[in-house]
């Protein structure tokens, strides 16, 4: 069917936000910090390749990501940004290529991040039949932040992109007020429930938005249209739980989280081929061959869900891999 002029591409793929790591200059793994921790086993400085970084961007390990001590590449999520970044802002020319490109690139690629992330969440709010009263701004927001991301290296490395996120939050969290409207949903933006003894809960319709939940045990919750951008899933046990109707969450988020075959997901995300009948670990194996980390979280770098958890998470986008929340 041919779209109206009106209507928009709501579909990530088609929108360039599902990470293409072969068309992508290793970005994730030069530009972004880490340190040492049970996500990374080494330190590393932005700016600086990691040592596992092959000369064709490829990972030397990525397929033991895990057993080498750094699952925090498992669940990383750029959105697109880093072939966005390598194949339409420096049209094709990498860091190694032309080294005097490097700085910049790399000061570049986070920010494109968060553009993409916002660009993720507009989409997935003009899904919302809920929202529907705000689609035309919806629409208006992911134009101007389409814009946003083809603009040049020297705008893009200026760009007050936290103002910009600003704006963009105001309108995500009224499209998630509008899809949680009447459901009486608990209030827990940016709650600390570390580890919390969640099983069986009551969380339909509830707002976590940036809620820590790493280690929460959230066995057969429900968890029913709550809006959990930028909530901190890593290591929560989801086993059994429903999410189906979750507002804003990612696949980063889910790869970092434990669940089992009884956890319904929405259904636009997939389930983690870690995750088993036991519950699993956290974290999600890149596609095979692209050499580096697919969707998720740990590491530090992280929008509001980015690789989410683990490597970053939170609307918006870090500078490391780590946690990066923002969107709360
Ligand atoms: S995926 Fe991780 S381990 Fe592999 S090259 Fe990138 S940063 Fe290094």
């Amino acid at each position: 069917m041919r779209r109206s002029e009106k209507e928009h591409v709501t579909n990530p793929r088609e929108l360039g936000l599902l990470a293409d790591c072969e068309s992508c200059f290793g970005l994730c793994c030069v530009a972004l910090p880490f340190a040492a921790s049970a996500d990374f086993a080494v330190d590393k400085a932005g700016g600086q390749p990691c040592h596992n970084l092959r000369d064709d961007f490829r990972c030397s390990i990525h397929a033991q990501l895990r057993e080498r001590g750094f699952p925090g590449c498992t669940v990383f999520d750029c959105f697109g940004a880093g072939q966005k970044v390598s194949q339409v802002t420096y049209e094709g020319r990498s860091w190694r290529e032309e080294p005097a490109t490097a700085r910049q690139m790399y000061a570049v690629f986070p920010v494109m991040r968060q553009l993409h992330e916002l660009l993720w969440y507009l989409a997935e709010a003009l899904t919302l039949e809920a929202a529907r009263p705000l689609h035309d701004a919806l629409r208006a927001a992911l134009d101007e932040t389409e814009r946003l991301t083809r603009q040049g290296a020297d705008a893009l490395e200026k760009l007050d992109v936290a103002a910009h996120r600003g704006e963009v939050n105001e309108l995500l969290l009224r499209a998630s007020e509008l899809a949680r409207a009447g459901l009486k949903g608990k209030e827990r933006r940016g709650a600390d429930l570390i580890g919390a003894r969640l099983k069986g809960a009551d969380l339909r319709g509830a707002n976590l938005r940036g809620a820590y939940l790493i280690g929460a045990d959230l066995r057969g919750a429900d968890l029913r249209q709550a809006d959990l951008i930028g909530a901190d899933l890593r290591g929560a046990d989801l086993s059994g739980a429903d999410l189906t109707g979750s507002v804003f969450l990612t696949q980063a988020q889910v790869n970092a989280a434990r669940g089992d075959s009884a956890t319904r997901l929405p259904g636009s995300l997939s389930r983690p081929a870690h995750w088993t009948d036991g519950g699993g670990g956290a974290g999600q194996r890149r596609p095979a061959g692209t050499g580096r980390p697919a969707q998720g979280a740990s590491r530090g770098k992280g929008a509001s869900g980015g690789r989410a958890q683990g490597r970053g998470r939170g609307q918006g986008g870090d500078q490391g891999r780590g946690t990066g929340r923002r969107s709360r």
